[in-house]
């Protein structure tokens, strides 16, 4: 029996003993590949020597300093090279140790700039439905869930609310043109603003291009835009969870770049350090800066491991590898040929339901019958099977479904790491 906490206490996992490249072997001697990097995490795949150096000269020179006596300079870099050029007005950088902690991160300076510009009554946060933001107390109140929020549901925040995602291929009609479904979802955020009082709203929170829970599932076009505008005209802050979608996954550095919208808090991680060292981080706008720098002049949230240094040189030393190795090209040119095969041999498949992604952030719908769209009972577990039967075939996936927030469907997600080639 193992004395490690695994995620099922009745079974252990295969031993990962090595990993190289895009493949990961384990202690029985199979050589896998890392189709989904994990959840979407290694994006240079394993044993990056540049990566390994980097971290390496780190530990070598300065292990660990805390954050209320000193900064280090791998943390300055790397927020040089991700807000340096401000991209979309962000200004800042903080670092945690994961997509979780940025996600509370971000909601709690989201609650805090509204407490220095002089706006205490906002409170609510608006959410969406199957969605995840990560697993601590106040990521898994904003997530969407049900299944993951169910047994904490008693000890999770009320300031936490959610309308619909923007789910084309099971919830938008017929007979509705992507412009009216956009209007819909919408007036469903409107209403959910004046249901809570307009100016006691403090932010939207939304994943750019949905991940675990639906599949690789973007908005349609313009869905972002009028979800900002919404935001935008009572005040209220949009933060933008790109925790799996985002550092390039999706073939842009930022998912948001291909809504023509920016965020006012960004959330990262799984691309930061690709798996290297466990880091996370918010990106922030100019105008929340000033908020907060015109009141306390502080952030009240600290981490004994926030901006730690070793973490930051393995994320420096993978966003100068995506940089200088002009991967996000890859990425895109990997990302055709990827949605391309899985066109070519699934698109007709009588049990493939939809096949969507951006990037190299792609998923498959499964279904048991692809004209009326009904997913599989959810006592096949569909998606044990798929990750089994795959995993036999030496691939590693990222299978999710059963029931997520009440309602059926079964997908796999696959995110090979940037460095793959047509070959692989
Ligand atoms: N947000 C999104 C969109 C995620 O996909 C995840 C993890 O899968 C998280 C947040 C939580 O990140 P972590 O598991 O690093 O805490």
């Amino acid at each position: 029996m193992s004395h490690l906490v695994h995620r099922s206490l009745r079974s252990n996992p295969p031993l990962a003993v090595s990993g190289q490249g895009i493949y990961v072997r384990d202690a029985a001697g199979h050589t896998i590949i890392d189709g989904s990097g994990g959840a979407a995490v290694a994006c240079l795949g394993h044993g990056h020597p540049r990566v390994i150096a980097a971290m390496k000269a780190q530990i070598d020179t300065l292990c660990y300093a805390h954050t209320s006596l000193f900064s280090c300079e791998s943390a300055e870099k790397l927020a040089d090279k991700l807000v340096g050029h401000a991209p979309g007005g962000l200004t800042h950088a903080y670092f945690c140790s994961s997509g979780s902690e940025g996600n509370e991160a971000a909601l709690k300076m989201a609650r805090q700039y509204f407490l220095e510009i002089g706006q205490p009554q906002r409170r609510h946060f608006i959410a969406r439905r199957q969605s995840y933001h990560g697993n601590t107390l106040g990521a898994l109140a904003a997530g969407g869930n049900a299944m993951r929020r169910a047994p904490y549901a008693p000890i999770l925040s009320d300031a936490f609310s959610h309308v619909s995602p923007c789910y084309a291929y099971r919830d938008r009609a017929d007979s509705e043109s992507d412009a009216d479904y956009v209007a819909r979802l919408a007036a469903e955020l409107e209403a959910e603003f004046q249901r809570l009082g307009p100016d006691t709203v403090i932010a939207f929170i939304a994943e750019t291009v949905v991940g675990a829970t639906l599949g690789c599932v973007a908005g349609v076009p313009g869905y972002f835009e009028a979800m900002r505008a919404v935001c935008d005209h009572h005040g209220a802050l949009l933060i933008l969870d790109e925790v799996m979608s985002g550092v390039g996954r999706c073939g842009t550095m930022h998912a948001w770049e291909q809504e023509g919208i920016r965020p006012d808090i960004q959330v990262i991680a799984k691309g930061l350090g690709g798996g290297y060292q466990p880091i996370g981080g918010i990106l922030v706008h100019g105008r929340v800066i000033e908020g907060l720098n015109g009141g306390s002049g502080s952030f009240m949230h600290g981490h004994t491991y926030q901006a730690h240094p070793v973490a930051c040189a393995a994320a420096l030393a993978v966003q100068e590898v995506i940089e200088q190795d002009g991967l996000i090209a890859n990425v895109q040119a990997m990302g055709r040929l990827l949605e391309q095969r899985l066109t070519e041999r699934l698109g007709n498949h009588r049990n493939i339901g939809d096949i969507r992604g951006r990037g190299l952030f792609w998923a498959v719908e499964f279904v048991t019958d692809r004209a009326t769209r009904t997913p599989f009972d959810p006592a096949l577990k569909l998606n044990e099977r798929v990750k089994r039967e795959a995993f036999d075939r030496g691939l590693a996936c990222y299978p999710m479904g059963g029931t997520i927030d009440g309602r059926l469907g079964d997908h796999a997600i696959l995110a090979p790491p940037y460095i793959v080639d047509a070959a692989q």
